[in-house]
C-alpha cells in the first residue's frame, strides 16, 4: 500500500493580503483525496518571482510533486511561469499554437486585434506540456524533470483552476499516483442540536469505535458529521463510511437532514411537491430570508407560492389579518402573532402551509423579557399549527440565517412526523 504526497502553492498577493479566501487549496485537497492523494502541505506566497521559485524549489525537494494556482496571467505581477521554469534550468518560448488561438478568440469576440500584452500568456517553459483550458485564454502548465518530480500551474480564477482539476490534471495525478487506497468522506447533516448533544447522543452509542474517523462542524447552518476513511481500498472505503452512516442514523434518526451539500430548503420542497403541498411564508426579522432560501432552489415555484415581509405591525394586522387585540395584549415577538402570521400567510397565498417568523434580530430592540436572539418560528399545515421559541445567539446576520434554517427544518419535522 502506498500513497503518494503534495505540495500545493498558491500565488497572489491578494491571498496574503486577506482579500481573496484561498478556496483553490481547499478544492484541490478534496478533489485529490478521492484518488488517495495527501496534500502534506499548503503555502501562499505574493507575486514575488524569488518568493514563488524558493516555496516550489522546497515543495520540491520533500515531495517531487507541486500543483500551485495564480500567476497565470498576462500581467506583469504573474510571474509564476518563468519562476519556476528557472528553477527547472529552462528557458521559455512562445507557443505559436496557442498564440493562433487566443488572437483568433479574441478577434472574433471583442472585433478587435489581441493586446501585446496577452502574448505573456502563450509563453511556456521549454519542454511543458500545455494544460487545456476550457474556461479562459491562459493554458495550465505542466513541467517535471528527468527524474520525474513535476510541478503542475494552474490558473487563480477559481472556475478556470476547477475545470483544468478535472478536465486535465486528474487524469496526469492519477497516472502517477501508485496508490491503491483512497480518502473518502461522507459529511451527515443536523440542524438545531447544539455540538454538546450531539455528541453526546454519539457517544452513547455503544458497540464500539465507528472505524471511521468523526469531525463535528458547526456552523450557522447546523453540526455537520464528517465521517472520513483514509488508506483503504475503493471498495472497502465505501463499505466502512456506508456501515458508520448507517449506525449514526439509528443513533439520531430523524435529526440527519441531508447528507454532503444537500440543502434544507430542497429537501423540504422535494417533500412538498411529493405531497402536493404549496406554500406561503410571513416574515418579519429576516426581512424575505427565508423566501429567499427557497426561491434560490431552481423549480421552487410549483411549492412556494409567495408571501408578505411584514416588518410593521400594520402591515402584520392589514395583509396578514393579526388581530390588533393580539398585538397588544402579547407584543409582535409572541407565540400568538406568529401563529396568526402563519394562518395569514396560507390565506393570502392561498397555500396548504403557511411559516412565519418574528423576533428581535438585535443589536437593539431587545427588552429583559424578550432579549436579542428571541424567535418565534411558525409552521401551519392545512390550519394545524406547531410554533417554537428559540433563544438564538451570535449577530443580526447569523441570528436571521438560523431563524430561516430552524424554520425550514421545522416544517421537515413536522411533514416527517407519522399522521395523527
Ligand atoms: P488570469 O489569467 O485571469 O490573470 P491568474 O492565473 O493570473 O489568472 P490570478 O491573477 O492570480 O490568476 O487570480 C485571478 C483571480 O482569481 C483573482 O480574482 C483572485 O482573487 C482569484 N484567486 C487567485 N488565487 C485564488 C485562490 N487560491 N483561491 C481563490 N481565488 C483565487
Amino acid at each position: 500500500m502506498s500513497t503518494t504526497r503534495i505540495e500545493v502553492v498558491t500565488i497572489g498577493d491578494e491571498l496574503l493580503l486577506g482579500f481573496t479566501i484561498d478556496t483553490n487549496a481547499a478544492y484541490l485537497a478534496r478533489s485529490l483525496a478521492s484518488v488517495g492523494v495527501h496534500i502534506v502541505r499548503r503555502a501562499t506566497v505574493g507575486d514575488d518571482a524569488s518568493e514563488i521559485a524558493s516555496a516550489v524549489g522546497e515543495a520540491l525537494e520533500r515531495t517531487g510533486a507541486v500543483i500551485t494556482t495564480g500567476g497565470l496571467g498576462p500581467t506583469s505581477d504573474d510571474l509564476t511561469k518563468q519562476s519556476i521554469a528557472a528553477l527547472f534550468g529552462r528557458g521559455m518560448h512562445l507557443d505559436e499554437e496557442h498564440f493562433a488561438w487566443m488572437e483568433e478568440r479574441w478577434t472574433k469576440r471583442f472585433q478587435r486585434p489581441l493586446p501585446a500584452t496577452n502574448r505573456q500568456q502563450a509563453m511556456i517553459p521549454d519542454g511543458a506540456l500545455k494544460l487545456e483550458n476550457h474556461h479562459g485564454s491562459a493554458p495550465g502548465i505542466w513541467l517535471e524533470d528527468e527524474r520525474g518530480r513535476w510541478v503542475a500551474m494552474l490558473p487563480g480564477v477559481p472556475r478556470e483552476m476547477r475545470g483544468m482539476t478535472q478536465d486535465t490534471l486528474m487524469p496526469l495525478v492519477r497516472a502517477r499516483v501508485s496508490a491503491d487506497t483512497v480518502v473518502r468522506s461522507l459529511t451527515l447533516r443536523t440542524t438545531g442540536i447544539a455540538e454538546s448533544v450531539l455528541a453526546d447522543r454519539v457517544e452513547s452509542m455503544g458497540g464500539g469505535p465507528l472505524g471511521v474517523s468523526l469531525a463535528y462542524l458547526p456552523s450557522i447552518a447546523g453540526v455537520d458529521l464528517r465521517l472520513t476513511v483514509r488508506d483503504l481500498p475503493e471498495d472497502e472505503a465505501s463499505r466502512a463510511l456506508s456501515n458508520a452512516a448507517e449506525r449514526l442514523r439509528e443513533r439520531l434518526g430523524n435529526s440527519i437532514y441531508g447528507e454532503d451539500d444537500d440543502d434544507l430548503a430542497a429537501i423540504v420542497l422535494d417533500v412538498c411537491r411529493t405531497r402536493n403541498l404549496t406554500i406561503g411564508v410571513a416574515e418579519s426579522c429576516t426581512g424575505g430570508l427565508l423566501g429567499a432560501r427557497l426561491t434560490a432552489i431552481s423549480g421552487s415555484s410549483d411549492v412556494l407560492r409567495g408571501g408578505v415581509i411584514a416588518y410593521h405591525n400594520d402591515v402584520k394586522m392589514e395583509l396578514l389579518g393579526v388581530s390588533d387585540a393580539t398585538l397588544a395584549a402579547h407584543g409582535a415577538v409572541s407565540e400568538e402573532v406568529v401563529r396568526e402570521m402563519a394562518a395569514g400567510a396560507r390565506r393570502v397565498a392561498r397555500t396548504n402551509i403557511g411559516l412565519a417568523i418574528t423576533g428581535v434580530a438585535g443589536p437593539t430592540g431587545g427588552t429583559p423579557t424578550k432579549p436579542v436572539g428571541t424567535v418565534w418560528i411558525a409552521a401551519d399545515i392545512d390550519g394545524d399549527a406547531s410554533s417554537a421559541l428559540h433563544r438564538m445567539w451570535g449577530d443580526r446576520d447569523e441570528i436571521r440565517q438560523r431563524a430561516a434554517q430552524w424554520t425550514l427544518e421545522l416544517l421537515r419535522l413536522r411533514l416527517a412526523a407519522p399522521a395523527s
